[in-house]
């Protein structure tokens, strides 16, 4: 997650390179944008406060850029600021903008552009909501809102290399990231939370298609390819960051996933211990934690604990293995 320093270091050094770029000249920006488009994001103009309906929308879904479509924002990190422009308190990626020190109308601001084609956005500030402290101030005339299908879903059952392994393996699952969530430390680190000081558990968060699997389903394998009635422990591993959790989003989840446990509780003689929390942060571990055991098949905890698991759940889910 990036916070005010992280601002500054690339507003002073340069921000990280983007996935890619986009050129063109003023007459061909001219030709694909409205005038109105043209001047905010080419001739960095302000649009007058409140003058769109974009500020008050809060539907989920991804802001684009208005000149290229790169994604810069998701409607997750959007917030009510007051200010009368759409305001966000992250990217959603850390190069999707790129910071520069702006000295104009006498003050010191730093300005917010699209990092893949420079349109202007807006300006970051360091008066946001927690954790990150950011408020992204943007024109509405530069983005774009597009829906999209995909929703997300975040676990804890012990060991996130094992708990990734499983569910990178279910069709209609796009992507699964290992982190932490459910402490009171920002940006924690792999140390910080093995320590159990900082309230974290060791999560997955799954991007999945919901009309190739079910939000049910998702919850249904996690209640059943980890041992839900053990308190902070998952075999050998315990430690309150081992707790077996699920992040709800909403009322609806929240009551699914009620629902979902009382059937579980069935399969098993002891209590279901499974924690029900809100979903707030996601916060991505280290890189050498991604993708773990499909990089590390050879080492010992793989061998010993991810590859009896990973067998039983082939066994109980072969029909809804991706190819
Ligand atoms: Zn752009």
């Amino acid at each position: 997650m990036l916070r005010w320093l992280d601002i500054i270091k690339f507003a002073n050094n340069g921000t990280p390179a983007p996935d890619k770029r986009v050129e063109k000249t003023p007459e061909e920006w001219k030709a694909l944008l409205t005038e109105e488009q043209f001047k905010i994001t080419r001739l960095k103009g302000t649009e007058r406060a409140f003058s769109s309906e974009l500020c008050s929308y809060f539907a989920p879904g991804r802001y684009v850029c208005v000149c290229c479509d790169t994604a810069l924002f998701d409607a997750e990190e959007k917030f009510e600021s007051g200010t009368g422009w759409p305001s966000f308190t992250q990217p959603i990626k850390e190069n999707a903008v790129a910071y520069h020190k702006d000295r104009s109308l006498g003050m010191q601001r730093i300005e917010a552009r699209c990092n893949t084609c420079d349109a202007h956005l807006g300006h970051v500030f360091q008066d946001g909501p927690m954790p990150s402290g950011l408020r992204y101030c943007i024109n509405a005339l530069s983005l774009k809102k597009v829906a999209v299908s995909e929703k997300k879903i975040d676990f804890g059952g012990g060991c996130f290399w094992c708990t990734e392994a499983i569910f990178q393996r279910l069709r209609g699952v796009i992507k699964v990231e290992s982190g932490y969530s459910g402490g009171t430390v920002i940006n924690p680190t792999y140390r910080e939370v093995c320590s159990g000081t900082t309230g974290h558990a060791e999560i997955v968060e799954i991007t999945y298609k919901p009309e190739e699997i079910s939000f049910e389903d998702l919850l249904k394998i996690h209640l059943s390819t980890h041992n839900p009635t053990t308190v902070d422990r998952q075999g050998a591993d315990s430690g309150s960051q081992y707790r077996s959790i699920i992040f709800y989003r909403n009322e609806e989840e929240k009551q699914t996933a009620m629902r979902v446990i009382d059937e579980a509780q069935k399969s098993y003689s002891d209590m279901i211990v499974t924690q029900l929390q809100m979903f707030e942060h996601f916060y991505k571990a280290e890189n050498y934690h991604q993708d773990y055991y499909n990089q590390n098949q050879e080492a010992g905890y793989c061998q010993a604990v991810i590859n009896p698991k990973l067998s039983k759940f082939r066994d109980l889910y072969h029909d809804k293995l991706k190819q």
